[in-house]
């Protein structure tokens, strides 16, 4: 797609595309990091209660601080956190770039080390940020003298690091997190959007931002709250750091549905979570029938496993989605990713991957 000349859109845009997976109709669809599991009919029936109630009143603005939301996430996040250090976007994608809008902008720098999320240079893109990629190791580390000599020479006013990480499921360990604060002079974004799915003994940002008030966690309701439709990501901060994004929001950016939705869904926190257990053994499972099948596994802490070599991975995937299994072609060449679903849809992929590439 070229956007016709005639239209007068800012020219080193002209010739990009859309972001996202194919949304494809197929069976098994293991390419977006969904949660498989849906809410119950009792969590649904009490969601929609909660949106008809709001439905009466959508004559009215809703509360433009979702006050009621932040201090319902606030509890749910746990580590002392209160309402005026949380904040709500509609995704953690729109948190992003709200965060790029208060702390990037013309003239900043923002930094991260790839491979990672692929939306992170889009927002830089949008806000007129420059955009600095680093690189992790071989094994999807943080290389800690390559990140601190390259935070020194590009000084970055955001740093974005994501444990764990899309797309190769690996997480910081506490080391690596702490030299990146340590070297920091700006804002650093720990983007924990699959941080439910981490291994026991893995950390979380959140412990340390009582000392480190720079410091931003990010979460989202779109991957253990199975709540990806209701758009609803959040962050963990520094009040102030909270306040100097509500100068840059919209008015009224989130929706009385959202918030009805997002309330709904966090009274029903255990059942909506009660899958993420079930999920980290499938995740287990599935990484050791790829590693038994001889293919390079990443280590993964998050609902999905990056794995290769191929040597022409489209022609593979186009194998599974010919079988009705829609993976991710994505991460460094050879490799790719696959979400994980229910017991059934990996037997569905086993099977598909086996016919396409038997080893
Ligand atoms: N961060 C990471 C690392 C992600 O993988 C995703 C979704 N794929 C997001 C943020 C955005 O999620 P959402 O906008 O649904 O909260």
């Amino acid at each position: 797609m070229t956007i016709p000349s005639w239209v007068p859109i800012r020219e080193e845009l002209r010739d990009e595309q859309p972001y996202g997976a194919p949304q494809i109709d197929v069976p098994v669809r293991l390419n977006t990091n969904e949660n498989p599991y849906g809410p119950s009919a009792e969590a649904a029936a009490d969601i929609a209660a909660a949106v008809q109630a709001a439905a009466l009143e959508l004559n009215r603005y809703p509360d433009r601080e979702a006050w009621a939301l932040r201090e319902g996430l606030a509890a749910y996040l746990g580590h002392g956190l209160t309402a005026d250090r949380v904040w709500a976007a509609n995704g953690s994608n729109e948190i992003m770039q709200q965060l790029l809008q208060a702390f990037g902008g013309p003239g900043r720098t923002a930094l991260s080390f790839a491979p990672t999320y692929s939306m992170y240079p889009e927002y830089a893109r949008n806000t007129h940020t420059r955009w600095v990629a680093g690189r992790r190791r071989e094994d999807f580390a943080i290389d800690i003298p390559a990140a601190v000599a390259l935070m020194e020479a590009e000084r970055p006013d955001v740093v974005f690091l994501t444990s764990p990480n899309n797309p190769t499921g690996t997480a910081l360990a506490a080391g690596e997190l702490r030299a990146v604060l340590d070297a920091a002079r700006g804002i650093v974004v720990v983007d924990e959007a699959y941080a439910e799915f981490r291994r026991a003994g893995t950390p979380t940002a959140l412990e340390l931002l009582a000392d480190h008030p720079r410091l931003v966690v990010t979460r989202t309701m779109s991957k253990a709250f199975a709540l990806a439709g209701g758009r609803l990501g959040y962050l963990a901060a520094d009040a102030a750091i909270v306040d100097a994004l509500r100068i840059v929001r919209l008015p009224y950016h989130l929706s009385a549905v959202t918030q009805a939705t997002a309330l709904g869904a966090l009274r029903h926190t255990g059942q909506l979570l009660a899958q993420v257990d079930a999920l980290r053994t499938t995740r287990d499972e599935t990484a050791a029938w790829l590693a038994e099948r001889g293919y390079d596994v990443a280590a993964s802490d998050a609902n999905f496993v990056l794995f290769g070599h191929f040597a022409d991975r489209h022609a593979v995937w186009e194998g599974l989605v010919d079988r009705g299994v829609l993976i991710r072609e994505v991460g460094p060449p050879g490799w790719m990713r696959v979400s994980i679903g229910t017991p059934d849809e990996m037997q569905a992929f086993r099977d598909a991957l086996q016919e396409v590439d038997p080893r």
